[in-house]
């Protein structure tokens, strides 16, 4: 079976023959095209042709086509009975409609769903990231910015079908990728729908972008599965895990989860169009008085992941939800601290930051 780019269909059989008419592989590779190639209309571009016209990416269609996705669908339904999908461990039967702490049971339940423009450069590309927001969560973030949908709950059932036909929808519309927001709590859901998607002709890179509390067991059934991984590191400290997200042990849960993500795809890879195809993105918000242990999160990763990780350190914290209520986290987060946050990555040998400059004030954007 053979990869697509940009959403075109997989490549014509024919070419495929040309290719390993050359000594290349197509299987299991993204081929490079102009973002116009029609169906029968492929060109390739003067840097893939340089690199061999092909770029190898982690293979979700190969695993499908081995029936391995399906029999890692299995494995994470089977961990929904006594529920350990998630570091929680809440130990609830989902399959039987007992909830956990993050309120789903056995339906997806997804706020939103669309190409989405606001994302970091690689993702969005020209034609954007193919967002799909699922609602709940597994964090309790007391300055959560979407805290009706994760934590209120706004948002609509959707059938395992649904789920498929909104990624082959992204796909159609021309996303770069299918970016999955929040997908810890639903990881058994998102596998079964990904196989009928698969099988109906999904082919675009797979994000998973979460909130960083996800557990090494489950990341596992996911290698050659997500493409790009998108965790946040939250924090450095215990105790503010504590009192602003409600877990205790996010720190070294976190770093675990980074390791193991690092370990199945590296750092991040980019392609000429300045696309992501494959690799790690960190985001790390900045929060007011220190709050989020930047310098150990800049640590950890220049240390003990790579010098080469891209990170997105983001300086939009503002107040919302129940922030108001705590003094220490009631302003938005400086520009001195954000600056700092940026000193420290450069210190340490972070090069591929995802932003380097406060952002001006949205008066000034309006202007
Ligand atoms: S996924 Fe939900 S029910 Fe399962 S362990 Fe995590 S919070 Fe608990």
């Amino acid at each position: 079976m053979t990869r697509c780019y940009y959403g075109t269909p997989r490549l014509p059989t024919e070419r495929v023959k040309e290719i390993e008419e050359r000594g290349q592989k197509a299987v299991g590779y993204y081929y490079f095209a102009t973002s116009n190639a029609g169906r029968d209309d492929w060109q390739e571009k003067e840097g893939a042709q340089s690199r061999g016209g092909v770029v190898p990416i982690a293979n979700y269609e190969q695993l499908y086509s081995r029936g391995e996705l399906k029999a890692r669908a299995e494995k994470a339904r089977a961990m929904l009975e006594e529920c350990t999908v998630c570091p929680r461990r809440c130990a609830v039967n989902r399959l039987a409609g007992e909830s956990g702490k993050c309120h789903v049971t056995q339906q997806i339940i997804v706020s939103s769903y669309e190409p989405h423009f606001g994302e970091e450069p690689p993702l969005v590309g020209r034609r954007g990231s193919g967002t799909i927001f699922f609602t709940y969560c597994n964090l309790r973030c007391v300055f959560c910015q979407n805290y009706t949908i994760s934590q209120l709950g706004e948002g609509s059932p959707v059938t395992r079908n649904e789920l498929a036909q909104m990624m082959l929808s992204l796909q159609a519309k021309g996303c770069h990728n299918i970016n999955l927001v929040s997908p810890t709590h639903v990881v058994p859901y998102i596998l079964e729908a990904l196989e009928l998607a698969v099988s109906k002709g999904l082919c675009v890179p797979l994000v998973y972008n979460s909130g960083g509390y996800d557990s090494v067991e489950t990341l596992e059934l996911l290698d050659g599965i997500v493409d790009i991984y998108m965790p946040d590191m939250k924090y450095s400290d215990e105790k503010i895990a504590e009192q602003l997200s409600g877990i205790k042990d996010y720190p070294s849960v976190n770093r675990a989860a980074v390791k193991e993500m690092h370990r199945q795809v590296g750092d991040l890879q980019i392609d000429e169009q300045g696309v992501a195809y494959r690799g790690l993105l960190v985001r790390h918000l900045v929060l007011p008085n220190r709050l989020a242990g930047t310098q150990e999160v800049i640590r950890f990763l220049a240390r003990e992941v790579s010098t080469n990780t891209y990170l997105n350190i983001m300086a939009q914290y503002h107040p919302c939800h129940r922030a108001f209520d705590m003094p220490q986290l009631a302003r938005p987060v400086s520009r001195q601290e954000f600056s700092k946050a940026i000193d420290l990555a450069h210190q340490q040998g972070l090069h591929r930051l995802d932003k380097e400059h406060f952002p001006l004030p949205l008066r000034f954007v309006l202007r």
